[in-house]
């Protein structure tokens, strides 16, 4: 406030710096470092008269991290695993994703952690009643009916920036659940999509992390190479918009610019376009149900983007696909030890330990083991993801004689 003076006896005015300022909303960046993160701020540093950031964490990435922070001036910073020394302020150790979650200031909390480690900040965020930018999807799939009664009991809600998802959800556009016949989420097929039997079975690193369509982290182009991160997907679609799983279809389309499509029960079909970018689902995953405008988006040619075409998925090439969604299918702490076995697998293959058939070979076995554990708490559910962990390790590790599942050399 300031006090004017002149002839009017002093008036008590707002101060023109509060009067021209909108209410900006602030936005906590869980996993800031990552390929989702860094996105995110450039989204969000285009847009400060809506958004400022409220938390950033990282989970090992100290360097980027202290610059982001100079960067965006946010107050609160958590570093999850890293280690060397670290400004005194900073929030250490995994309760650093909770903490940033739950601080006042955060409004929206974006939720771009790889794996399962994100499951307890987007409960403590949905608790809160706040709304979650949901990039880590294996929190959904680790814990779907867990994470939407969260949602459900305390007002919070979850928008996908997942770009299937998010164009989902642009097409339903609030439709009634009785007008939507089946979801079809589209998949570039990864890097493998013409490779036969014999080839994916030579399969390297290096071939795996060489994606066609999308530049991501290494976690989820393993997972795009092998389909799981389609099967992670359709588990995802299930929670996030209640459609039964005989209703959600996978089709192969390898430009990537049909982000998914909705088919309504007249037989129309509505997709959503756009190039392979993540900046615009990031966007809309902040200002949903509203459009605001983002010239550093350019128009869309779909001349240039021509042609766009569609192709039936390899299930038994790619059976990481099947399992998934059979896990799905199951329930329990099925969808829990599929993603778990998952994430061991793939930080094998990345590690040159296992080979990229090996993936799906092992969350089979794994599968086939601990798949009927029971799921309905948080405990359980985690419990089975450290069994499915610990059952990959052992059975999978280099070297590991086990003859039932015998394991190509897979080293370069
Ligand atoms: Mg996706």
């Amino acid at each position: 406030m300031r006090v004017e003076g002149g002839g009017h006896g002093g008036r008590l005015l707002p101060s023109p710096v509060s009067r021209l300022l909108p209410v900006t909303k602030g936005v906590a960046v869980l996993g800031s470092t990552g390929s989702i993160g860094t996105t995110a701020l450039r989204v969000l540093a285009r847009h400060p008269s809506r958004f400022h950031v409220a938390a950033l964490t990282s989970n090992a990435n100290a360097t980027l991290l202290a610059e982001q922070v100079r960067a965006t001036g946010a107050p609160f910073a958590g570093l999850v695993s890293g280690q060397g020394s670290v400004p005194e302020t900073w929030c250490l150790g995994p309760d650093a994703l909770v903490q940033a979650a739950q601080l006042p200031d955060a409004d929206i909390v974006l939720n771009a952690v790889v794996g399962a480690a994100g499951l307890d900040a987007t409960l403590a965020a949905l608790r809160a009643g706040k709304r979650v930018a949901l990039a880590n999807k294996e929190t959904l799939v680790v814990a779907g009916e867990l994470v939407s009664l969260a949602a459900r009991e305390n007002g919070g809600e979850i928008v996908p920036v997942d770009s299937e998802h998010s164009a989902i959800l642009q097409c339903l556009a609030g439709r009634p659940d009785a007008q939507v016949r089946r979801l079809i989420l589209t998949a570039s097929g990864g890097p493998f999509r013409d490779w036969n039997r014999q080839q994916l079975a030579h399969a390297t690193l290096a071939d795996a992390l060489r994606h066609p369509t999308w530049q991501m982290g290494r976690k989820i182009t393993v997972d795009s190479a092998t389909l799981a991160n389609k099967a992670l997907e359709v588990i995802e679609a299930h929670f996030l918009f209640g459609v039964p799983y005989d209703a959600i279809d996978v089709v192969v389309h390898p430009q990537s610019v049909v982000h998914s499509l909705v088919e309504f029960v007249d037989s129309s079909v509505l997709a959503q376009l756009g190039a392979p970018s993540m900046e615009l689902p990031v966007l809309y995953a902040l200002t949903h149900p509203e459009r605001v405008p983002e010239p550093a988006i350019p128009p869309f040619d779909p001349v240039a983007a021509s042609p766009l075409t569609f192709e039936r998925v390899r299930l038994d090439d790619f059976p990481a696909l099947r399992m998934g969604i059979e896990a799905g299918r199951a329930g329990g702490a099925a969808p829990a030890v599929f993603n778990a076995a998952n994430e061991q697998a793939v930080a094998l293959f990345l590690d040159g330990a296992l080979s990229f058939v090996g993936i799906p070979r092992a969350i089979g076995s794994a599968l086939e083991r601990l798949g009927g554990l029971p799921g309905g708490s948080r405990e359980a559910l985690l419990e089975a993801d450290s069994a499915a962990r610990r059952h990959v390790s052992t059975l999978f590790q280099s070297g590991s004689p086990d003859s039932r599942f015998p394991i190509p050399d897979s080293r370069q």
